[in-house]
Order: structure tokens, then sequence, then C-alpha cells
């Protein structure tokens, strides 16, 4: 980002498939935000306990203190004395989210968003593909294609589970490139 607004707020979202290095990115950024001394914010949504409860955490170790919430709504309320509002995992919100967001950004607040903008199917994945269009600053990074080496964009499923949401790792999923993605045959 070159030129950031002033007195103004704004949406940044940060998407990809798995492993792409979207919670590094957030982390970073937030980072930066308490370097320059600004209140921050971290919320991820109370499903996603992968590696720890209070945190959040990403692939290659980095960690940040985070609040867990139920839902949206609890975002907006604890995230008023903070000026910069990182949200991770944001797909398994619903669509409320969206609404957190421009709310936040109407207050002058800095929102930062990072999840996956599909699913294993290759799908939308919840409130992504709204929170891409309300974006002023859009992030889209891609992984490692497992099979090929290219850059991949898509998240594989490796088992036979076919609920939307199954939280796992490299046990379970791994990035492909489109040439070698294979979604789940219904
Ligand atoms: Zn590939």
């Amino acid at each position: 980002m070159t030129l950031t607004p002033r007195d103004s707020g704004w949406i940044e979202v940060i998407c990809g498939s798995m492993f792409s290095g979207k919670t590094e990115e957030l982390i970073r950024r937030l980072r930066r935000a308490q370097f320059a001394k600004v209140s921050t914010a971290i919320f991820k949504p109370h499903m996603d306990n992968r590696y720890s409860e209070n945190q959040i955490v990403s692939h290659n170790n980095m960690k940040m203190d985070s609040h867990l919430v139920n839902n949206a709504q609890e975002i907006m309320e604890l995230a008023q004395d903070s000026e910069v509002i990182g949200v991770d995992e944001a797909q398994f919100f619903d669509d409320y989210l969206v609404n957190v967001c421009k709310s936040l950004a109407s207050e002058k607040k800095r929102v930062i968003i990072a999840g996956l903008d599909t699913d294993f199917r290759g799908n939308p994945f919840g409130p992504m593909p709204l929170l891409m269009c309300e974006a002023d600053f859009l992030d889209k990074l891609r992984a490692i294609c497992m099979i090929c080496g290219n850059p991949a964009s898509c998240t594989q499923r490796k088992t036979k589970q076919t609920r939307q949401i199954v939280v796992g790792e490299t046990d379970i999923y791994e990035a492909r490139c489109r040439n070698c993605f294979q979604p789940p045959k219904e």
C-alpha cells in the first residue's frame, strides 16, 4: 500500500488458499501498527482452535494475542477502543461481518480481514466474496502447488469428508494449482 487514506477508516482484505501466508501477513501489518503505537485488537472465530485459544498463529509460528468471538456482533462491541482491527479466519463468520466492517470503517478505524476466499470445492467461502467487494485494499496471496510447484490458489482436501468446515492442517489439506486441483465429485 503506497498511499493510505487520511482522516478516514478503510477495509483491507487478505485472501488466498490455505498455506498462502494470510495470517503471517495479517500479523505483519498488525505488528507494524503496534510499533507505531496504534491501538490494535485481533479477533478470530471460536471454532478455529487448531493451535491456541487466545492467539492467532501463522504456519511459520508467528503469534499474536487475539480475542475469541462467537459472532461478528461481538467484534463490534469489543473493537470500540481500538484504531486497527484484525480478523483472522473471516470465512467462518456469517455475512453480518460485512456490516461490522463497514461500521468500523465509518468510525475511521482500519479493518484488516484475512480469510480463505474459496472452500475445498472451489466455491466462494462465507462472507469473503462480499468482503472482497467492499475492500478498499485487496490482496490475494498464493501458496505453492504440492503436486507441480506452480503458484496455487486452491485448497485440496485430502480426506473424503463432505462438510464445508473441517478444521485441519497439512494432515487434511494441501495447496494446489488450478491444473492439479481435484474438487470432490458429488
Ligand atoms: Zn499444480
